[in-house]
C-alpha cells in the first residue's frame, strides 16, 4: 500500500474482522450515542395511543412528570431544587444563562469546543460585562478560581471534545452561582447537586434519547436570581428562563417538545433508577473507560490523551495513536464493520478515538472493541509506512 499520512480518511478498509469478534451493538457516539433497542420498543408501544397525542394533555404531561420525579430520584435533589426543561439542547441553555442567570459578569473555565461556547456567548452579550475566562490547553484541565467581581462561575463536567472531566464542588461565596454544563456527564457520573445552582445536559449523551431539549436543575438561588433579573433586560420568549420554571411546574414546555425523546429518556431514567440509579451508572461507565484507558496504557502504539489520570473522563475515553497509525483509517475500518462513531471532534484535529460508552453501553462491547482495535493494528493495514 502507498503511505497515507495520519489524519487522512482515504486508506480503503482492507482488514476482515470475523462477526464473532465485533461488539454485539457497534455504537460508540459520544452524542447522539447509543439508544437501547428496549427503549425504542417501549416507544412502539406508545405507537397508535401516546404518539401523536397533544403535549397539553393528562397523558403527555404524566410522563413528562414521571421524567421529572425521575431525575430528580436519579440525582437525589435536595429540597427546593427543580428539574426544568425546555426546548433548544444544551447550546439554548447558554443563551438562556446569558439572559437569565447571569447579572453582569460571569467566569468561565475553557477547556475545548464545547466549555468555549459558552464563554462566547456571555462574551457577545450586550448587556454583561467582558467574562473572566480560565483556560487550558485541549487535554488539560484548570480550575474556577474564587473571586470578588463574578456573580457565576461556569465549567462543564465533562469537556466532552476533549475527554477531561471537573470535579463539581461550589466556588464563591454569597449569592455567587455555580452553572455547570453537565451533558455528557449528567447520568453517567456521581454529581452532588448541593454543589451547584444550574446543572444542565442535553438527552443525547448518557440519558441515550435524542436530541431536542435542555434539561436543568436548578436551586432556590438559581430560582431567584431568575426572578430579580426579570424585566431587567429584554428577554426572547424562547429563551426566557422564568417561562420555563412556570411551565415545568406543571409538566410542560413552552411550546411543542418532541414527544418521541420525552418517552425515550424516561424509558432510559426508569432502566437506570431500576438498575441501581447514579451509583450503578457512573461504576458502570467507569468500568467501561477503565478498558479503555488500560487497553490504552499497555499498547506500544497507544496512549490516553489526557495525561493527568485524575481529569481522565469516565464516560468519553480518548486515545491518541502513535505517528505510525492512521487513526482516521482505523476508525474507516472499524465503520465498515458497523463499529461507529469513534472519530475525534472535528476540530480537535488529532491522531486519535474518542469511545463515548455511556451507560447503555455494554462493557463486554468495550472489550470486544479493543479486541478489534487490536486485530486491525496487528493486521497492519492501518499503519503508515
Ligand atoms: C453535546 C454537548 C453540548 C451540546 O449539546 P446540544 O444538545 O447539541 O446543544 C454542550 N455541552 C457539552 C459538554 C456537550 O457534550
Amino acid at each position: 500500500m502507498t503511505a497515507s499520512p495520519a489524519g487522512s480518511a482515504s486508506a480503503q478498509p482492507r482488514t476482515f474482522l470475523p462477526p464473532e469478534m465485533l461488539p454485539r451493538d457497534g455504537r460508540f457516539g459520544s452524542g447522539p450515542s447509543k439508544v437501547r433497542p428496549e427503549q425504542v420498543e417501549a416507544l412502539t408501544r406508545l405507537a397508535t395511543t401516546w404518539l401523536g397525542t397533544s403535549h397539553r394533555q393528562a397523558p403527555v404531561r404524566a410522563a413528562v412528570g414521571e421524567l421529572r420525579e425521575g431525575l430528580a430520584r436519579f440525582f437525589a435533589l435536595p429540597d427546593g431544587y427543580e428539574v426544568v426543561l425546555g426546548n433548544g439542547g444544551a447550546s439554548a441553555f447558554w443563551d438562556i444563562a446569558s439572559l437569565c442567570l447571569v447579572r453582569e459578569r460571569s467566569q468561565h473555565v475553557v477547556i475545548g469546543e464545547f466549555s468555549a461556547k459558552f464563554a462566547a456567548a456571555t462574551s457577545a452579550a450586550p448587556f454583561l460585562a467582558e467574562p473572566d475566562v480560565r483556560r487550558a490547553e485541549p487535554g488539560h484541565a484548570t480550575s474556577p478560581h474564587a473571586v470578588t467581581d463574578v456573580d457565576a462561575y461556569a465549567w462543564p463536567h465533562n469537556e466532552t471534545s476533549t475527554g477531561v472531566m471537573l470535579p463539581v464542588e461550589r466556588v464563591g461565596a454569597g449569592d455567587q452561582l455555580v452553572l455547570v454544563d453537565g451533558t455528557s456527564a449528567a447520568g453517567g457520573t456521581r454529581l452532588d447537586p448541593s454543589q451547584v445552582d444550574a446543572y444542565y445536559f442535553a438527552p443525547q449523551k448518557s440519558f441515550a434519547a435524542d436530541g431536542g431539549l435542555w434539561f436543568a436543575l436548578l436551586s432556590p438561588a438559581a430560582i431567584e436570581r431568575v426572578e430579580r433579573l426579570r424585566g431587567s433586560r429584554w428577554v426572547p420568549a424562547i429563551l426566557d428562563l422564568h417561562a420555563a420554571i412556570e411551565n415545568s411546574r406543571k409538566d410542560q414546555t413552552l411550546n411543542t417538545p418532541a414527544l418521541a425523546t420525552i418517552a425515550l429518556m424516561r424509558e432510559q431514567v426508569r432502566w437506570l433508577n431500576e438498575r441501581g440509579g447514579q451509583e450503578w451508572a457512573a461504576a458502570r461507565c467507569a468500568q467501561s473507560t477503565g478498558i479503555v484507558y488500560d487497553w490504552a496504557r499497555a499498547h506500544e502504539l497507544a496512549t490516553p490523551f489526557v495525561a493527568e489520570e485524575s481529569a481522565r473522563s469516565t464516560v468519553v475515553a480518548t486515545i491518541d495513536f502513535d505517528e505510525r497509525v492512521d487513526a482516521a483509517a482505523l476508525a474507516a475500518t472499524l465503520r465498515a464493520h458497523g463499529v461507529v462513531d469513534l472519530e475525534p471532534y472535528r476540530k480537535l484535529g488529532r491522531n486519535q478515538l474518542r469511545v463515548g460508552v455511556f451507560p447503555a453501553v455494554e462493557p463486554d462491547d468495550v472489550r470486544a472493541l479493543t479486541a478489534c482495535i487490536d486485530a486491525v493494528l496487528a493486521e497492519g493495514s492501518v499503519l503508515v509506512r
